[in-house]
């Protein structure tokens, strides 16, 4: 079976290997020197500002969603949710659950985000943007620069959501002004799912340590505090973090650089491939993370059996209203050129 899905992912064999061992206790130092060494090469990877920092939550990815959006924000902000998917429906119902006041700017499927979207939302008394900048659900990679310049213009706190994008497109906080990052193990790093992470700059820390969320779990004070010291609050997934850590040291050889291109080297391959089949890509700007398929008979469930059976191949398959229009073939995890084969093949007979 090879997984073209979107996390969890084909996992490297160094990451099996390692799942196999038994874990070692971690309320000592030679745990909290992983920790540290972790945060101080996410904080690269990211290109985040000095003196940001790293907090390690165990629970998936909308755990730090959640915890990002109530640590930053309560009552008296006013959020702006580029709203064009599942993944930014989630922002919608933490904002609504926690009485956070929200506006959206809601796009169609197929509708690409532009700075005209922005035009009406200008001075408008915004606190902070929530977005989640690859909208995994349609595979749009809205645009951040025109994203950064409008919380620039207009002093707003910039909140990201890079799940399924961080170390599969090209990623900067610092030069993008990016306050904080949520991202979680099981995309681009390939590891299993249970670790989420929230990277806050200096801006947002302070936000942070100005707010008290009604929250024990996800305080991410208490977080950023046990982390001067490589530690955190509660018992963490200390597997996933062993292998994080190995992980992380193998993409620092590789350089983050070509960690990436590997991943736009499969997806500009994948892509080319498709233009002999009768499917067609969306408009809007993609990630490398994964290609969406525009299934033109409203087949998609259709395509996802038959790669499943015929070929062994689990392709990551849309809910709600895009469910028969399309599918998605995801391009991080261990995986090469040449298994997509079978694929393009299945695909040519539609
Ligand atoms: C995968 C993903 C999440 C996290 O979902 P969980 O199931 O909670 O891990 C959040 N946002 C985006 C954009 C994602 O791709």
């Amino acid at each position: 079976m090879k997984l073209f899905t979107i996390g969890p992912l084909e996992m490297d064999p160094q990451t099996l290997e390692l799942g196999n061992k038994p874990l070692p206790y971690f309320r000592n130092s030679e745990f909290s020197i992983i920790m540290l060494e972790i945060e101080q090469i996410i904080l690269e990877f990211a290109n985040a500002e000095p003196n940001s920092k790293l907090a390690v939550l165990t629970g998936s990815g909308s755990s730090a969603m959640e915890a990002a959006v109530i640590n930053c924000f309560d009552k008296k902000d006013k959020l702006l949710i580029i709203n064009g998917g599942t993944f930014s429906a989630r922002f919608v119902q933490i904002c609504t659950t926690y009485s956070i006041p929200f506006q959206t700017i809601d796009l169609e499927f197929g509708e690409q985000l532009t700075s005209s979207h922005f035009d009406e939302y200008q001075n408008q008394g915004f606190t902070g943007l929530l977005v989640n900048i690859h909208e995994t659900s349609t595979g749009q990679l809205y645009p951040i620069d025109i994203i950064s310049h409008f919380c620039k213009s207009n002093n707003i706190l910039l909140v990201v959501d890079a799940i399924s994008s961080f170390l599969a497109d090209d990623y900067d906080m610092k030069t993008r002004g990016i306050d904080l990052t949520i991202f979680s193990s099981q995309k681009s790093l390939a590891l299993p799912p249970g670790l989420s992470y929230v990277i806050a700059n200096p801006r947002a820390l302070n936000k942070i340590y100005s707010n008290s969320p009604h929250t024990v779990y996800l305080d991410l004070k208490t977080h950023f505090d046990d982390m001067k010291r490589g530690q955190t609050p509660n018992t963490p997934a200390v597997g996933i973090i062993l292998q994080m850590r190995e992980k992380l040291e193998r993409i620092q050889k590789l350089g983050v650089e070509n960690y990436i291109s590997k991943t736009a080297d499969l997806a500009s391959f994948f892509r080319n491939e498709l233009q002999q089949t009768s499917f067609k890509l969306p408009n809007y700007t993609l990630s490398n993370a994964l290609t969406p398929l525009i299934c033109q008979s409203n087949n998609a469930p259709d395509i996802y059996n038959r790669a499943l059976t015929e070929i062994s191949v689990t392709l990551t398959p849309t809910g709600g209203i895009l469910s028969n229009k399309l599918l998605r073939v995801g391009h991080i995890g261990n995986l090469k050129k040449s298994d997509y084969h079978p694929l393009i093949e299945l695909l040519l007979k539609f």
